[in-house]
C-alpha cells in the first residue's frame, strides 16, 4: 500500500534493519555514497560497491570489512564492481547484472547516488560537451543501469530503488544548468518507472539529501565554511529506511533526507 503519511526521516531504525538484503550503490567512494555504504553494511546488508576508481573502491571495501555490527559480529563482505558511468558500454552493464545473478540471484536495493555537478553557468553560455556529459552520467547511465538490473530487482520479494535528487531538481535555479535539469529528469524517471512497476514488488523513490559536507558541495560553494554543513553520516538514515522493510509499498514519491 502506498502510505502517503510515510516519512523516512521518522523511522527509528533497527540495528538489523537491512539484514539479509543485497544492496548496490553507485558512487560509494566519496561523500553520501560512502557513508550510506558503511551504514547499510552496519545494518546487515551485503553491499555491492559500483564505482569508477578501483583504489578508492578498495579503500571503502577495507573500511567495511573492519566494521562491527551492534552485537559485535562482523559485517558481510562487500563486492566491488568497477563501473565508470561516463564511459560504460552495454557489456559493462551486462557484466554487473551477470555478477549479481551469479552471486545472489536477486537484488533487494539499488541506490543511484553517483552524480556529476559539471559547471555553474548561464544557459546562454553553457558548454555543450559538459551538458552532454552531465546528462549522460546523471540520467542516461542511471536509466541503463536500472534497465539491466530490473530482472534481478524483480527476483527480490521486496526491492527498493532510490534515485538521489537535489533541491534544484525540484525547483530550478539560475546557473545550475545541466545539473538542475538532470535532476528534474531523474524525478521524471522515478515517476515513470514507479507507475510501470505499480503492481510489482519493486518500489522507486527519489531522495534529496539536502546540503551536505562533500567534495561536490565544495565544488558548488567553494567559499562556504564546510564546518557549517552536516556530515554525510548524519543524513543517510532516511535512505536506509527506504531500503528496509518498513517502506514496502511506498513508491513514486519524492522525499527529503533533512
Ligand atoms: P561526491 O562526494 O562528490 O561523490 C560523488 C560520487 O559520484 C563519487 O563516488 C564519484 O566517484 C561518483 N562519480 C562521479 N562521476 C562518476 C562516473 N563517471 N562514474 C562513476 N561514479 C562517478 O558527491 P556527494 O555530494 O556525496 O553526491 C552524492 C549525490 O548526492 C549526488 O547525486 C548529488 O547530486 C547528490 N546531492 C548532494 C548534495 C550535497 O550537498 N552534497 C546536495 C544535493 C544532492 P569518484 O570518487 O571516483 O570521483
Amino acid at each position: 500500500m502506498n502510505d502517503i503519511s510515510f516519512d523516512p526521516r521518522r523511522i527509528a531504525l533497527e540495528p538489523d534493519e537491512l539484514a539479509g538484503r543485497v544492496i548496490a550503490i553507485t558512487g560509494p567512494t566519496s561523500g553520501i555514497g560512502r557513508a550510506l555504504a558503511l551504514e547499510c553494511a552496519r545494518r546487515g546488508a551485503e553491499v555491492l560497491l559500483l564505482g569508477r576508481n578501483v583504489k578508492k573502491l578498495e579503500a571503502v571495501y577495507d573500511e567495511i570489512v573492519a566494521l562491527r555490527r551492534s552485537d559485535g559480529s562482523a559485517v558481510a563482505e562487500p563486492l566491488i564492481a568497477p563501473l565508470d558511468l561516463e564511459k560504460a558500454v552495454a557489456g559493462d552493464y551486462d557484466a554487473i547484472a551477470t555478477a549479481i545473478e551469479k552471486r545472489w540471484g536477486r537484488l533487494d536495493g539499488l541506490v543511484h547516488n553517483a552524480g556529476l555537478l559539471g559547471i555553474l553557468s548561464p544557459i546562454e553560455h553553457f558548454d555543450v560537451p559538459t551538458w552532454v556529459k552531465v546528462m549522460h552520467v546523471n540520467v542516461t547511465a542511471m536509466f541503463a543501469l536500472t534497465q539491466v538490473l530490473l530482472p534481478a530487482l524483480r527476483a527480490s520479494s521486496d526491492a527498493s530503488v532510490i534515485c538521489t535528487s537535489s533541491g534544484v531538481g525540484r525547483r530550478g535555479r539560475a546557473y545550475w544548468g545541466a545539473y538542475s535539469v538532470s535532476k528534474f529528469a531523474l524525478e521524471g524517471f522515478v515517476q515513470v518507472l514507479a507507475d510501470e512497476l505499480e503492481k510489482t514488488s519493486v518500489r522507486v523513490n527519489s531522495v534529496d539529501p539536502g546540503r551536505c559536507r562533500t567534495p561536490m558541495r565544495r565544488q558548488a560553494y567553494p567559499s562556504e565554511n564546510p564546518d557549517t554543513l552536516p556530515a554525510p553520516e548524519t543524513i543517510v538514515d532516511p535512505f536506509v529506511a527506504l531500503l528496509g522493510p518498513r517502506s514496502r509499498g511506498v513508491s513514486g514519491r519524492a522525499f527529503s533526507a533533512q
